[in-house]
């Protein structure tokens, strides 16, 4: 496995991750096989979403012994009344469903409380105003809830609950077909519109979610990865060729701030599938070539694809454009942590010497030159 720091938690998380929605209704032989395979390949990030006793139960039987090697992301608000799954923000509800999580899963703490579904104002006027915030930060106090979090598929709410500082972790949906809608777009319809071809290019809105979480320390996890199946898809790609699961999870990792992906598993072999990621080359895992059909709308912004490399100094290309990008948020006051982590690089923009190897390679028209000097400016180095 892989692992990354989560933002300022400092948590190593392994940037493959397991979402437990695939377990839903399986046999607790079936869970106990996946969730042991999980924890035999290096994975240590759980989601847990569902609402259901039984398969919460299941859960916390197969972590009996594993239990401190999982960082679970538990909701606040996923409820199934009237046996259907169901969002609630009613603060009595919340907690109930959240103290049967705790009971469920025979633990004392869960390591993330996370705010479900945080897509429209509503909802987070409902959380700030319903005593649901405080609740979470109270747990907080008492250790029950390690880190406060929240889920979210749109990026300007996610933003929103960023800059009031009312988070320490985000799950928001990434992959590159989201990644080019409509900032408002509902989750219902970016799945069912990815399939019509209105690929607009990166939406600036997410772009810029992505590199306020990094300037902010707020670790990312990623879902919906593979756009439910879809980009894998010929028939629902919307792509002129599929992804393959490799690719969509090397896009989600190359996002600012993303540390890990979480992805649904039914079986073992699929986790073993999903870990396969870990030992592919950077060529296996490139993505530039498919989502380059977008290529003229995403002119001139670097998607950190790394297909500019290799090159001849050695610049780690796709870095020094993510802090780049952040920097140029507020020239003025690039935040310490990411000057530190353009200065850790190995060779940066003033090691550039112009050779134009990474523009030729470069499917997306960046003009790298040009940036290695703006970065060489700002970092001063
Ligand atoms: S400069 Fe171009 S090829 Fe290199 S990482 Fe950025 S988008 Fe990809
Ligand atoms: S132009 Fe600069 S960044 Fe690009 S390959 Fe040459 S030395 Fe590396």
């Amino acid at each position: 496995m892989i692992y990354r720091t989560l933002g300022n938690t400092g948590i190593q998380a392994g940037v493959i991750g397991i979402g437990t929605e695939h377990l839903d209704g399986q046999t607790y032989e079936v869970i106990e096989q996946v969730i042991g395979a999980a924890d035999a390949a290096g994975i240590n990030m759980m989601d847990l979403f569902m609402p259901g006793e039984e398969v919460r139960r299941h859960i916390g039987r197969a972590l009996k012994g594993r239990r401190q090697r999982f960082h679970i992301q538990g909701a606040i608000g996923s409820v199934d009344l009237r046996e259907q799954y169901d969002i609630s923000r009613d603060l009595d509800t919340c907690k109930r469903y959240f103290e049967a999580l705790l009971r469920a899963l025979d633990t004392d703490y869960i390591d993330f409380g996370m705010f479900f579904f945080m897509d429209t104002e509503e909802a987070l006027q409902q959380v700030l105003q319903n005593g649901i915030a405080d609740y979470a930060h109270r747990l907080k106090q008492e250790g029950v809830i390690r880190h406060v979090g929240a889920t979210s598929h749109n990026p300007l709410i996610a933003r929103k609950m960023v800059e009031m500082g009312l988070l320490e972790t985000l799950m928001f949906s990434i992959n590159p077909a989201f990644d080019m809608n409509p900032a408002a777009a509902t989750l219902d319809n970016m799945l069912v519109e990815m399939g019509d071809h209105r690929l607009e290019g990166v939406d600036p809105d997410r772009a810029a979610l992505y590199l306020l979480c990094e300037q902010r320390g707020i670790g990312i996890t990623s879902m919906k990865t593979l756009g439910a199946g879809k980009l894998l898809s010929s028939e629902h790609t919307p792509f002129d060729q599929p992804l393959t699961s490799a690719q969509c999870i090397h896009y989600a990792l190359s996002r600012p701030a993303v540390a890990s992906v979480m992805l649904g598993y039914s079986t073992a072999e699929q986790v073993a599938d999903a870990c396969r990621y870990l030992t592919l080359s950077e060529e296996e895992r490139d993505y530039a070539a498919v989502v380059r059909g977008q290529g003229g709308l995403m002119k001139g912004a670097c998607v950190y694809c790394n297909h500019c490399q290799p090159c001849p100094v050695e610049i780690d290309i796709a870095s020094v454009h993510r802090y780049l990008d952040i920097a140029r948020l507020n020239p003025q006051e690039v935040p310490p942590s990411v000057r530190q982590h353009y200065n850790s690089l190995a060779a940066r923009g003033a090691d550039c010497i112009s050779c134009g190897h990474c523009e030729q390679r470069c499917p997306f028209g960046v003009p790298v030159i040009e940036n290695m000097a703006d970065a060489a400016e700002i970092f001063g180095a």
